[in-house]
């Protein structure tokens, strides 16, 4: 069975087509939160997890579109498009956000879009916040989202606190004995410098997991927002990957 880890799609929909592309085909869609916010295309984007039959968990930004978290903590582009995505989402779209778990668990993964201690607003980024979601961990590995950065957590052992590692795009990391947590990065605003979209493959028959790359077509985002009319701070990050 192979299963695209999709996270923070953000309304990108020339993203999220291009990742589908790369993956091919796959027997599930599993998403770590952040549908929406951000980008122009949001029920476009919430129709495919719709009609796929995605499991996905809710992010800030989907909360913030359904208007269940205030925008008062948003910076005041990330709450322009909040507004504007609230004002947009079809009702189908809406009751697809407001259905949305805050954490799931399939057999051996938990989904939660920021930790364990705080699913929808926390960052795990650091050794520290990933042994505080280990703790509460029931399962062997976590997938989360929210910082946008690929990254993978190892279990601590003694002890001895988590190790952090950035994995290597386009090659498989073995799951082992090891509990790990593992952000795919984002697939529609990538933040660590590289602006193509970033997913991971699951092969639950090699137990394999692959973070990847794919460039997609950025303008094809970039004038829709900017048609729009959304900040023009958040289409053009989307050429650095910032
Ligand atoms: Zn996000």
């Amino acid at each position: 069975m192979r299963i695209a880890i999709i996270s923070d799609i953000h309304s990108n929909l020339a993203a999220l087509e291009a990742v589908l592309a790369d993956a091919g085909a796959v027997d599930e869609l599993w998403c770590p939160g952040d549908v929406v916010g951000y980008g122009p295309n949001p029920n476009e984007c919430v129709d495919i997890l719709r009609h796929r039959r995605a499991i996905c968990v809710a992010g800030n930004h989907d909360w913030a579109a359904i208007d269940r978290l205030s925008t008062a903590d948003f910076n005041v582009d990330a709450a322009t498009a909040a507004k504007w995505t609230a004002a947009n989402l079809t009702p189908q779209s809406r009751r697809f956000l407001e259905g949305l778990p805050l954490t799931h668990s399939t057999g051996k993964f938990t989904l939660v879009h920021g930790t364990l201690r705080n699913p929808i607003w926390e960052y795990l980024l650091s050794p520290a916040e990933a042994d505080d979601t280990f703790s509460l961990l029931k399962t062997p590995y976590c997938l989360v989202g929210h910082t946008h950065l690929p990254l993978v957590f190892v279990s601590p052992e003694d002890g001895r606190s988590s190790r952090r590692l950035e994995p290597p795009a386009g090659r498989a990391l073995g799951l082992g004995d090891e509990r790990l947590i593992l952000n795919p990065g984002s697939v529609g605003q990538p933040r660590d410098g590289n602006p193509a979209a970033s997913y991971a493959l699951l092969d639950r028959a090699s137990d394999e997991i692959e973070c990847r790359r794919v460039s997609y077509d950025i303008e094809r985002t970039q004038l829709l927002m900017q048609q729009f009319g959304l900040p023009a701070r958040l289409w053009q990050r989307l050429s650095y990957g910032w």
